[in-house]
């Protein structure tokens, strides 16, 4: 089979690898129909150090389950699945309370050990706590956006629920990449009055406000802050999705929480300290979040997305073919495209 490795920054290559297979009677063999590249992928893609072996790419994908293990019990040969961007056994303490991606007995797929998504064939670890049934078939119009609850729609969710979305709130966005654009679909699905979207490109403010934001934001740093502060009559937003990672943009995150509000984080941090420590003490800001546990959200926003209530797989804006995937990453890398999907 074919499948994606990276080697080092900006060297992505599709290749022939041995055949996904079953190993432990746990495991099930899925068929890759859909995939895609992800934010999170361009931070090693700009920073990987050079590697012999490479590492394989992909955590979001849905497929068709090729065999089963002889444990499984929830997944079938023929079914069409989705992954969560983590695997989990669905049964230890942290996958009883919601959050799987703490599982006692799960992972991360594709590094030098396990298939990625970005390729042919995966063979799914824990298969019964980790996969999902769609009762779709694999042409369907909504393919887009379920294979959003893979990652990008769960984790914008994540960071609304952290930033503790209510009815009524004023929301703020920070990042207008997938994450932050389903971040508003999220913010306003959990009620919130206005979004207000900090962003700079013209096709992502173009598809935030048809999501629902509100005001759009295009200052950078201190003017990000004061422009906040002045729609939110000098009080700032009850919940901040910080949906990026940097340190700038989670200094710009904590400085627009209102006192008492919160910050709902899922970029991943790329600097060691969480900036303003004094002024968010003394203002009672809740910092909250991390990986969203989407094997949780699947079961939640499945009905939405099935029902059409909303449509996060409209962040895709580039379909490619195994082939394109090193053009995918450029072409997000450089803010051509803000998601691609990768059609096997
Ligand atoms: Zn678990």
């Amino acid at each position: 089979m074919r499948a994606t490795l990276m080697y080092g920054a900006h060297d992505v290559r599709v290749e022939a690898v041995p055949d996904a297979r079953l190993v432990e009677p746990t495991d099930a063999l899925v068929r890759v129909t859909r995939a895609c590249i992800c934010g999170s992928d361009l931070w090693p893609y700009n920073s990987m150090a050079p590697s012999e072996t490479g590492n394989r790419m992909g955590h979001e994908f849905i497929g068709f389950v090729e065999a089963v293990g002889s444990a499984v019990r929830t997944v079938k040969k023929g079914d069409l699945v989705v992954a969560p961007f983590a695997w989990s056994d669905g049964t230890c303490e942290f996958c009883q309370q919601g959050l799987q991606t703490s599982c006692l007995h799960g992972g991360w797929w594709g590094g030098t050990t396990l298939d990625g998504g970005q390729g042919e064939g995966v063979r799914i670890p824990q298969a019964d706590g980790t996969l999902v049934v769609l009762p779709v078939g694999p042409d369907h119009a909504l393919m887009p956006s379920l294979l959003t609850l893979s990652d990008v729609m769960g984790t914008g969710h994540h960071a609304a629920l952290a930033a503790k979305v209510r009815p009524g709130h004023v929301a703020a966005v920070v990042g207008d990449g997938a994450v932050g654009l389903c971040g508003v679909i999220a913010a306003r699905r959990l009620g919130a009055e206005r979004v207000i979207m900090l962003g700079r490109h013209a096709d992502r403010i173009a598809l935030a406000r048809s999501f629902g934001a509100t005001d759009i934001v295009s200052d950078r740093g201190e003017a990000a802050i004061e422009r906040v502060r002045e729609l939110t009559g000098g009080l700032g937003a009850h919940s901040v999705l910080e949906c990026v990672g940097h340190g700038e943009s989670m200094r710009t995150a904590v400085s627009i929480a209102r006192a008492g509000g919160a910050v709902g984080r899922v970029g991943v941090p790329q600097e060691a300290t969480i900036p303003n420590a004094q002024p968010t003490f003394y203002a009672n800001v809740t910092i909250a979040g991390g990986p969203a546990p989407v094997r949780a959200y699947i079961d939640q926003l499945l009905p939405d997305v099935l029902e059409g209530r909303i449509q996060p797989g409209r962040v895709f804006d580039r379909v490619t073919n195994i082939d394109g995937v090193p053009d995918g990453y450029r072409a997000m890398n450089e803010r051509e495209a803000i998601k691609v999907m990768i059609a096997f």
